[in-house]
């Protein structure tokens, strides 16, 4: 089934933007619109290229892996935490709500995330946008159903690493005080044991002018890094199952830093065989 009957057949509960959606994309499709609709004709679904999300624990590198992706296959990364973030700093019904809603220090409720999510997959549609890879959503199980019923996910690309690695990653990070500049001290080489694969990640060093003015993050202590990975494990273990069950979710162990696991990564994705586009991807 299409994403976008799914999210018709879907949507009625969710939210007035919704109905908007509904109401131009409506299953009676061409009759539904209204006389002098300015709406560019629906792509068809072949053409929607991937509707993809990444997961993977703090620290993995999620971000990095989802957005290099992004620019190597054209469609957007979309990043919930910067989604929210430009709503607050925008106009209109939506904004106005999620306002009134932080401004009053409540949570933003995934129902409202969910909106602003399906607002700005609306508007990259009317742009010509043929998918995305989602960053940060779904964290739970609760988000990972609603997600489900008004997209169809094409594949979860869960991002793994050692955990000893993880949290030795964790604990090398350092930030310039005076630039800002985010650099990483821990030189992993990690040898093969019980069944967890060999691993070197070659540390990334600041420039001479800031080596004297590194500063650690006041919670990458090893506490709080091994409890934030408990929490997650706790958390993700659902999502991870979820996607399992509905045969979409590809485990990627990443084998080490970027240079190593990039290649690996096109590899299982089965983009390995685009020239054009990996010379592309070189120049990102
Ligand atoms: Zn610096």
């Amino acid at each position: 089934m299409t994403a976008i009957n799914r999210f018709l057949r879907n949507v009625s509960s969710l939210s007035t933007l919704s109905k908007t959606f509904s109401r131009r994309n409506g299953h009676s499709s061409a009759a539904a619109l209204p006389h002098g609709s300015l709406m560019p004709p629906r792509k068809s679904p072949d053409e929607r290229n991937v509707q993809w999300v990444f997961l993977g624990c703090p620290g993995v590198g999620k971000g990095t892996y989802a957005s290099r992706l992004s620019k190597f296959i054209g469609v957007p990364h979309i990043a919930t935490g910067d989604l929210v973030r430009e709503e607050l700093n925008a106009s209109g019904p939506l904004a106005e709500k999620l306002k009134g809603i932080v401004n009053q220090g409540k949570l933003v409720s995934d129902e409202i995330i969910i909106d602003i999510l399906s607002k700005r997959l609306e508007d990259g549609e009317v742009k010509g946008e043929s998918g995305f890879i989602l960053d940060g959503f779904p964290r739970t199980i609760r988000q990972a159903e609603m997600l489900e019923e008004v997209l169809d996910i094409d594949l979860a690309v869960n991002l793994k690493l050692r955990e000893d690695v993880l949290i030795a990653k964790c604990l090398g990070r350092r930030i310039c005080s005076q630039c800002g500049g985010n650099f990483n001290i821990a030189n992993i080489d990690f040898k093969r044991e019980n069944g967890k694969p060999e691993i070197q990640m070659a540390p990334l060093l600041p420039p001479v002018g800031c080596e004297s003015k590194l500063i650690v993050r006041a919670d990458d202590t090893e506490q709080v890094v091994k409890e934030r990975l408990r929490i997650y494990n706790n958390m993700s273990k659902p999502v991870e199952d979820f996607y399992r069950r509905r045969t979409k979710l590809m485990e990627f162990d990443l084998p080490g830093g970027i240079p190593e696991s990039w290649p690996k990564l096109l590899h299982a994705l089965n983009l390995d065989d685009d020239d054009d586009k990996k010379s592309a991807s070189e120049q990102v």
